[in-house]
């Protein structure tokens, strides 16, 4: 009897994992189809001057409006196209998009901002990276400068010998490198001194812990004072209320981003922002 049920679970197991991977190879052939069906779609969640508070950038993060399941988080298909290696196309298009928004802003006379655009770790091929940076660069007419390219840590980390030179010939072409989800990897101090970057972004867990009068902001106070002592910009990112804020300032954090100042939103709404942020200016 006891065989019987295991059994029985065993094949109610593997008919879950069936199921699991009709799954996944469906998702798989949808996001072949995505990027020709138009289905991708660019949001951008602005960072904002902890000083003075204006805009000074935007972060683009990709959303795929599903034809039956509506908006999908891209925590549930990023990880698929890595695995597929779709992401190498899907990535050029978010980098193509994003620079060309940043210079329809532009040319729309819109006060200037610094598009940020996130990049996994096999995105950081050398001989792929470089030439469409500076195509898309060159397509769009963006300055390099305008341009910020958002890599974790853990990314650079998997082969850090690699990534070293990488990093410096797309610093030489002049856009901007910030290591996204600092503090979640383990890339020792002696590697950041490395690495040219010119911002840290905190990881939102350390954010998160900051509570009003505790001790929890000890890390990020630290975290803050060393990215200053290496000359870096430093951006908290998942700010949520006003204490976290309000902690920030006070710890002369340069820019701060998450949903106590703005959710990521679509390009139309951000340039509404723009717009409102210059009439006030
Ligand atoms: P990330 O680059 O660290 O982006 C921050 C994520 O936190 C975004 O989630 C954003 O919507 C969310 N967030 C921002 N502020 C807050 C806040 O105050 N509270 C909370 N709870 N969350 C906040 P999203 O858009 O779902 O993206 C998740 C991750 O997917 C990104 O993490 C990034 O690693 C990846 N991703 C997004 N777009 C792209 C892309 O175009 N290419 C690649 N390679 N990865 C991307
Ligand atoms: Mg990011
Ligand atoms: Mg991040
Ligand atoms: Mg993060």
């Amino acid at each position: 009897r006891a065989k019987q049920a295991g059994r029985g679970r065993l094949s109610f197991f593997t008919e879950e994992m069936n199921a699991a991977n009709r799954a996944r190879q469906r998702m798989e052939v949808e996001l072949h189809h995505a990027l020709e069906r138009g289905e991708f779609q660019l949001h951008y969640q602005p960072k904002q001057d902890a000083g003075c508070g204006a805009i000074t950038g935007a972060e683009a993060l990709l959303r795929w409006n599903h034809p039956r399941r509506g908006m999908v988080s891209p925590a549930e298909f990023i990880p698929l196209a890595e695995e597929t290696g779709l992401i190498t196309m899907i990535g050029a298009w978010v980098l193509r998009e994003a620079c060309a928004q940043n210079r329809r802003w532009q040319l729309a006379g819109l006060p200037e901002l610094a598009v940020a655009v996130n990049l996994s770790a096999c995105q950081l091929q050398r001989d792929e990276l470089l030439p469409l940076v500076r195509s898309v660069l060159d397509e769009t007419g963006l300055a390099p400068h305008f341009l910020e390219l958002e890599i974790t840590e853990t990314a650079i980390m998997k082969d850090a010998d690699l990534a070293v030179p990488l990093l410096e010939e797309l610093k030489g072409i002049g856009v901007g490198l910030s290591l996204d989800d600092f503090g979640t990897g383990y890339s020792s101090l002696n590697y950041l001194r490395r690495f040219p970057l010119d911002c840290l972004k905190i990881d939102r867990s350390f954010v998160s812990e900051i509570d009003a009068g505790g001790s929890e902001g000890a890390i990020i106070t630290a975290m803050i004072a060393m990215a200053r002592g290496l000359r870096l910009r430093v951006i908290a990112e998942g700010v949520e209320t006003p204490e976290q804020t309000a902690f920030l300032r006070n710890q002369q954090c340069h820019e701060l981003q998450g949903y106590h100042i703005a959710r990521p939103m679509p390009a139309d709404a951000l340039e509404a922002l723009l717009r409102r942020e210059r009439a006030a200016a």
